[in-house]
């Protein structure tokens, strides 16, 4: 009976994280929240993809701004304002330097085959802190909804799959961890195309099954 109540309040506490966080297809420059996440280059002076959009839609000067901060290393996040994308409603730009992908056949828990290594890789552990230095970052600027793209997984070459299990699970984590009065209050991960929505959506819909009772809080 008591057993059946707890599962039963970790259930609940578990839909109410979910409930927080959302998968949406956009550009993230369109979207209207607090923060918006730029998976930029240690330089932060702009490139392609997700980091060319938010430049171009931000105006010139972000990069004039961004000359001054002398880069961000990887795993580590600067916030900016958002400049030309305040018009828009977006207050913060917080730019976050993802891993390049550079390991082979070394699957994530829960994915190996027998005698294959299993475990975090060191790209897994910065991909983690990208995501935790800017949730900390949405909290000290007072931000109630920070949208994430997809860091790593375009030119970096990040495994889909394995890199929404992490923002996932570290979402997930900080939020469980931080209650519905904490900053912020929800948290979108902004696809660039539907199959990339599809595999955030699959990642979470499994998560009992890959956190290995994690799920469970
Ligand atoms: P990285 O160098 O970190 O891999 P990319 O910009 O190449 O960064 O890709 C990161 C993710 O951002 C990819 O999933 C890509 O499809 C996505 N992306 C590209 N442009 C946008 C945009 N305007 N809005 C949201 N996501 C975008």
């Amino acid at each position: 009976m008591n057993d059946q109540r707890s599962n039963c309040s970790q259930e609940d506490r578990k839909q109410e994280v979910l409930s927080r966080i959302d998968v949406v297809v956009s550009d993230i420059t369109k979207l209207k929240v607090d923060a918006i996440v730029n998976a930029a280059n240690e330089s932060l002076l702009g490139g392609g993809g997700v980091d060319g959009a938010i430049h171009r839609a931000a105006g010139a000067r972000l990069l004039e701004h961004n000359k001054t901060l002398g880069g961000c290393p990887t795993g580590l996040a600067k916030a900016t304002p958002a400049f030309d994308l305040e018009s828009g409603g977006i207050k913060h730009i917080f730019h976050t330097v993802g891993p390049i992908w550079q390991v082979k056949d070394q699957p994530l828990w829960g994915e190996a085959d027998e005698g294959e290594k299993l475990g975090y890789t060191l790209e897994d552990t910065l991909l983690a802190s990208c995501y935790m230095q800017c949730l900390s970052l949405a909290e000290k600027h007072g931000c109630e909804v920070i949208a994430f793209p997809s860091i790593s997984t375009g030119v970096y070459g990040y495994p889909k799959d394995r890199a929404a299990k992490i923002a996932f699970g570290h979402v997930f984590g900080y939020l469980s961890q931080h209650g519905k009065e904490s900053l912020p209050r929800r948290v979108i991960f902004c696809c660039f195309s539907e199959a990339d929505a599809e595999v955030y959506r699959r990642t979470i819909e499994d998560c009992d099954t890959w956190m290995i009772g994690r799920g469970r809080i």
